[in-house]
């Protein structure tokens, strides 16, 4: 089984006016946003999972098997990460015209889908996602598939990251986190989750900035001086209540992993809003750092954006600081994680 990299850009990898050193403008591939294939094998045959789909992914698509994906997964509704949702739907339509796009995500997520593209409600088969409950697709034999809640700010409501499982005993699994400022996972999920072989995590940020509604790499980096603790800030004027509501579908099973997740962590500031925060936790070999921005580094802490060597090797230089054994790599768009 493989993890494909279709795209790993933020939403707007270059602001209009402005480069960015880590996308070089002239390869179309690095426009594409952050998106994902789970594909079966390695040889080209078999079934397709299509893990969101924003700027340049039909393209990528098109040049790359050119297949229709047998299941649809969305991590959120933002605009990078469903842009091209419509594209998929409509050719599953004009091609399977018997049959639904079947389409996972929560409940939120679905209703902020269907706001969007109502047009496309009649072509796909919903199939809702409940937090931390596995489950196998018809479709697609052989892997297990397990949904964790991620705080993505009230935007990013029904957020979600994917624990993607190869049920053969000898293979391996992937941990993706999707777009986050912090993981809502339960004490128990880390027993399990720290098994991942491979990690994938929004990269957005260097430094916190949690107004962004994204995670970062660290609270320090290595050499720069003491900077406002913003993060400290954001914990003095947030709740529970404001991590939860962007959940809040109503949903009783959701609610219970919730009660269990308060029980475990009595304020969000216990939960890890760093990329070396969460591999203390998690201690997985190997992290893949999709999604990098670096603008609100530029912003509020004064530090130029990176080229992708500079990123890895930051990343390197600060888990080294903290003592973190883990190898960092920033994916080729095209390139996979075999698992
Ligand atoms: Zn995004
Ligand atoms: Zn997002």
């Amino acid at each position: 089984m493989q993890l494909r990299f279709n795209g790993t850009a933020p939403a707007w990898p270059h602001l209009l006016g402005t480069m960015h050193p880590f996308y070089p403008v002239d390869e179309p591939a690095f426009m594409g946003s952050a998106s994902y294939s789970v594909l079966e094998n390695n040889n080209g045959s078999g079934w397709e999972i299509l893990i969101d789909a924003g700027h340049n992914t039909l393209p990528f698509l098109l040049q790359n098997r050119n297949r229709i994906p047998d299941v649809v997964m969305l991590t959120h509704a933002h605009p990078d990460h469903i842009l091209g949702i419509d594209w998929v739907v409509q050719s599953n339509r004009f091609k399977h015209p018997e049959k639904l796009l079947p389409l996972y995500c929560t409940r939120l997520v679905f209703d902020r889908f269907m706001q969007i593209y109502g047009h496309c409600g009649e072509y796909v088969e919903f199939r809702e996602l409940f937090y931390g409950q596995s489950f196998s697709i018809a479709e697609t034999p052989g892997v297990e598939i397990t949904a964790y809640p991620v705080f993505h700010g009230a935007g990013g409501a029904g957020a979600v990251g994917f624990f993607i499982r190869n049920t053969d005993p000898k293979q391996q699994s992937v941990l993706l986190t999707g777009d986050l400022l912090c993981p809502l996972f339960r004490k128990a999920d880390y027993e399990l989750l720290q098994h991942a072989s491979a990690l994938v995590v929004d990269t957005n940020n260097l430094l916190p900035c949690p107004a962004s509604n994204h995670i970062s790499l660290a609270a320090t980096i290595p050499g720069d001086e003491e900077k406002e603790p913003l993060l400290q800030r954001w914990f003095q004027t947030v709740s529970w209540k404001d991590y939860l509501q962007a959940h809040n579908s109503g949903n009783e099973g959701n609610t219970s992993y919730f009660d269990t997740l308060q029980h475990d962590f009595t304020e969000p500031a216990q939960l890890p809003h760093t990329i070396m925060e969460l591999l203390k936790w998690l201690p997985i070999p190997e992290v893949h750092l999709v999604h990098y921005f670096g603008k609100y580094d530029e912003l509020y802490y004064n530090r130029g954006l990176l080229t992708r060597e500079e990123l890895v090797a930051l990343a390197n230089e600060t888990a080294g600081v903290e003592k973190i054994r883990t190898r960092f790599r920033v994916p080729v768009v095209g390139g996979v994680i075999k698992f």
